[in-house]
């Protein structure tokens, strides 16, 4: 493996999973942030933060338990990953190299599973495999998601060209909002009650 440290390009400016994840939640974040300029609260990034040291706990607990699992050879830890050609960059809980020679995205959620995989988790995971598949020149092909909540729940996920092209998609929608199209407002409305930009947002 390069390093991905060796992938960077300073003038580049690169997207990640949870401003992609912002994004599906609706559009018009990104484009009062970006365009406008307007910052979020910052109480919800320490909901965020927070999240974050409760599954990194978790996650350091168990560190060894899937190996036998799911065919593993060989993990990395805690890994930063860039694409180049789909202009993202984020840092993955492990990165596994199965026995079949194809390599596989690991995420940790401290949730519980709710009958399906959603969206968000799906796109996330999608574009840790498009880095890794750049990053390390292996194929990818699916990825798993342990949920947490409650002991160990392991979901796989298969990454398919379809997946990829939907990311892939997205990001140019993203790019596109950022250098200034204004996106059509999140079809959910309960999302405009607590949202702060609803007083700006003209629907
Ligand atoms: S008010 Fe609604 S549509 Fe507008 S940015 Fe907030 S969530 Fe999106």
């Amino acid at each position: 493996m390069k390093s991905s440290h060796n992938f960077f390009n300073e003038n580049q400016y690169y997207i990640t999973p949870s401003q992609i994840i912002e994004f599906l939640y609706c559009k018009r974040f990104i484009y009062f942030m970006k365009c406008l300029g307007i910052r979020q609260y910052e109480e919800k990034r320490y909901k965020v933060q927070k999240g974050r040291n409760i599954h990194d706990k978790k996650e350091k607990e168990n560190r060894d338990y899937l190996r036998k699992k799911l065919g593993v050879i060989k993990k990395d830890i805690d890994v930063s990953l860039v694409s180049e050609s789909y202009k993202i960059k984020g840092k993955v809980d492990e990165v596994l190299t199965l026995s079949d020679g194809t390599m596989a995205p690991l995420d940790y959620k401290f949730a519980k599973y709710q009958d399906k995989i959603y969206h968000t988790y799906l796109m996330q995971i999608v574009m840790y495999g498009v880095m890794i598949e750049e990053i390390y020149n292996q194929p990818v092909n699916k990825g798993y998601i342990v949920y947490c909540r409650n002991g160990q729940d392991v979901k796989e996920v298969e990454i398919t060209t379809q997946l990829k092209k939907k990311v892939k998609d997205l990001i140019d929608e993203f790019l596109q909002v950022t250098q200034g199209y204004f996106p059509k407002a999140t079809k959910y409305k309960a999302r405009c009650i607590d949202c702060c930009y609803k007083n700006i947002c003209i629907k």
